[in-house]
């Protein structure tokens, strides 16, 4: 059975009981020559996506390196869900640390 927990609050999500939701997170050095297209985010990629993330988990990309782009994946609970759409990049959390929902 599928064990997925929220990478935000570390919580349990249930499948069939509870929503869950996926973050995907890509940061890349822009390229004003080459600039990103819809097409470029399409299915094409995601073998080549998968193979980063798995070569990623074996420790086996290059890392340091910023012109690399990096693909960041994330399960979410409901309410980390309204958390995360909110302030996607933390900066809240950062101008108050004892920022706490609920
Ligand atoms: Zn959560």
């Amino acid at each position: 059975m599928l064990h997925v927990t929220c990478d935000l609050c570390g919580k349990e999500i249930r499948p069939g009981e509870e929503q869950r939701y996926v973050v995907k997170i890509e940061v890349f050095a822009a390229n004003e020559t080459t600039p990103l297209t819809e097409e470029d985010l399409d299915e094409d990629h995601l073998e080549e996506i998968s193979q980063l993330l798995a070569a990623e988990e074996c420790g086996l990309a290059p890392s340091g390196e910023d012109s690399t782009t990096v693909f960041r994946r994330y399960d979410l609970c409901p309410a980390c869900r309204k958390r995360f759409l909110k302030d996607p990049l933390g900066r809240e959390a950062h101008l108050n640390l004892s920022f706490s929902e609920n």
